[in-house]
């Protein structure tokens, strides 16, 4: 479902490259759910917007579905993307002047097939238990509200690949807890692969696998 072979990310300076990646190699199946660690700055969110596709690899394979999305051109990338990946980062990212409900059909706005997007986006916010929350608006909610709503958003176009950057980083103990426990049970019921850069000894515990990147490998641990 997603696979990583030999992935590598550098940068260009006027000294050296800085390395971030060197060699990450793994795979998911649907329905797996995995946590990454480890300290700031070791290219958590580097590999992350890699296997998102909203950043490039120096070296290596990145294959979600069976497609290698760097081999397509960059207007069938970004339908992809939009189709198969949702995102969910530490700032909720939601756009102020638009409802919760309007918010959550975002992603779902490109694609004029989607005729049962608006039901399924009031079920969505149904499932994070903000039902009554729908003509909301982000300014109206509470941190943890406004967490669920972009979980509610990444979940709109069924994607197969849900990445969550420190999505609890900003939440106090509790409300992080069931922001996880959320993120835990909407992604088993869609059957999607989960990846969940985490800080949380506690929140990585929740998922299937644990990895850790170290020197720019992603270990096991
Ligand atoms: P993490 O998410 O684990 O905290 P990042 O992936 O954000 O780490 O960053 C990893 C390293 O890559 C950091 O040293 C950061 O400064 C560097 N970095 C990130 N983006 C760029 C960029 N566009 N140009 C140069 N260096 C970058
Ligand atoms: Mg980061």
């Amino acid at each position: 479902m997603i696979r990583a072979d030999a992935i590598a990310k550098s940068y260009p300076t006027r000294a050296d490259d800085l390395v971030v990646l060197r060699d990450v190699s793994f795979s998911l199946e649907r329905g797996q759910s995995a946590a990454i660690m480890g300290p700031s700055g070791c290219g958590k969110s580097t590999l992350l917007n890699i296997l998102g596709t909203l950043d490039t690899p120096t070296a290596g394979r990145v294959t979600i579905d069976e497609i290698d999305p760097f081999a397509l051109p960059e207007s069938k990338l970004a339908r992809f993307r939009n189709q198969r990946v949702g995102f969910i980062f530490q700032d909720h990212h939601l756009l102020p002047q638009c409802s919760a409900l309007e918010n959550v059909l975002l992603p779902s706005l490109a694609d004029p097939a989607n005729a049962d997007a608006s039901q399924r986006a009031r079920q969505l916010l149904a499932r994070v238990g903000l039902a009554d929350r729908a003509e909301h608006s982000p300014a109206e909610l509470s941190g943890g509200e406004k967490q669920r709503v972009a979980i509610a958003r990444a979940l709109i176009n069924k994607p197969s690949l849900v990445l969550a950057d420190e999505p609890t980083g900003n939440l106090d103990r509790a409300t992080a807890e069931l922001v996880a426990n959320l993120l835990a049970e909407l992604h088993r019921a869609d059957d999607c692969v989960l990846l969940v850069v985490t800080h949380s000894e506690r929140l990585a515990e929740r998922f299937d696998r644990r990895f850790e990147l170290l020197d720019g490998c992603l270990v096991d641990r």
